[in-house]
């Protein structure tokens, strides 16, 4: 999943940008109002977090024009106890909103049910045959043994999964996996899918050549099936 992050303090910046990669994010940033807009209306962001004091264009100004051609998840850093600012961002089409000063792991939480809904999952597990995506825990079991997984393995697994049953382009992987910072190396989506295919068996996603990759519907009613 990929977050973009408008926000002016430096260091929040960077915090909010350490804490979402720990939690598996792809994170794009902007530090005022114009490159923020500019870059949530290139990208389909799973969210975007959006403070309101914003250099340049503020926070609304950015909600308001973004609405006009995308319904992106967008969560607004607002003045602690504002309610005139919860009520007008919600007004202005926020999906969320959350006070400043606020703890990280309630932004985080938030965070994670706005990409939810988003995908329009309302749980946080999701079993494909004997494979089970813990997604909170950010862990896969199947037929109940942990399998380890790199965070980037894991994030286009959950992508797929999430999007069973259709088939998913390269570039909407690219799209929302991979941050703007990322070297091509890390880019390599075949040679992630390929770590995915020889953990957890080689039917799980299928290629549809010159399309992209798909976990099939199938996949998510079958029987358990011994490991191997
Ligand atoms: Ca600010």
């Amino acid at each position: 999943m990929r977050i973009l992050v408008v926000e002016d303090e430096p260091r929040l910046l960077r915090n909010l940008g350490r804490a979402l990669r720990e939690e598996g994010y792809a994170v794009d940033s902007a530090d005022n109002g114009p490159d923020g807009l500019a870059k949530a209306l290139d990208v389909a962001y799973d969210a975007v977090v959006l403070d309101v004091m914003l250099p340049g264009m503020d926070g609304w100004h950015v909600l308001r024009r973004l609405r006009e051609k995308r319904g992106t998840a967008v969560l607004m850093l607002t003045a602690r106890d504002a309610v005139d600012d919860r009520v007008r961002g919600l007004d202005a089409g926020a999906d969320d909103h959350l006070g400043k000063p606020f703890e990280l792991p309630e932004l985080l939480a938030r965070l994670r049910a706005l990409v939810r809904r988003a995908h329009g999952r309302a749980t946080s597990e999701i079993a494909l045959g004997d494979i089970v995506l813990d997604r909170r825990a950010r862990r896969v079991l199947q037929a109940g043994q942990p399998v380890a997984l790199t965070a980037r393995e894991f994030a286009i697994l959950e992508y797929l999964a999430l999007h069973r049953g259709e088939v998913v382009t390269r570039t909407e992987l690219y799209e929302h996996l991979f941050d703007e910072s990322e070297n091509t190396l890390s880019n390599l989506l075949d040679v992630h899918v390929f770590a995915l295919r020889r953990k957890l068996g080689a039917d799980l996603i299928t290629t549809r050549r010159g399309q992209g990759y798909c976990i099939e519907a199938a996949a998510s009613a079958a029987e358990a099936s011994p490991v191997g």
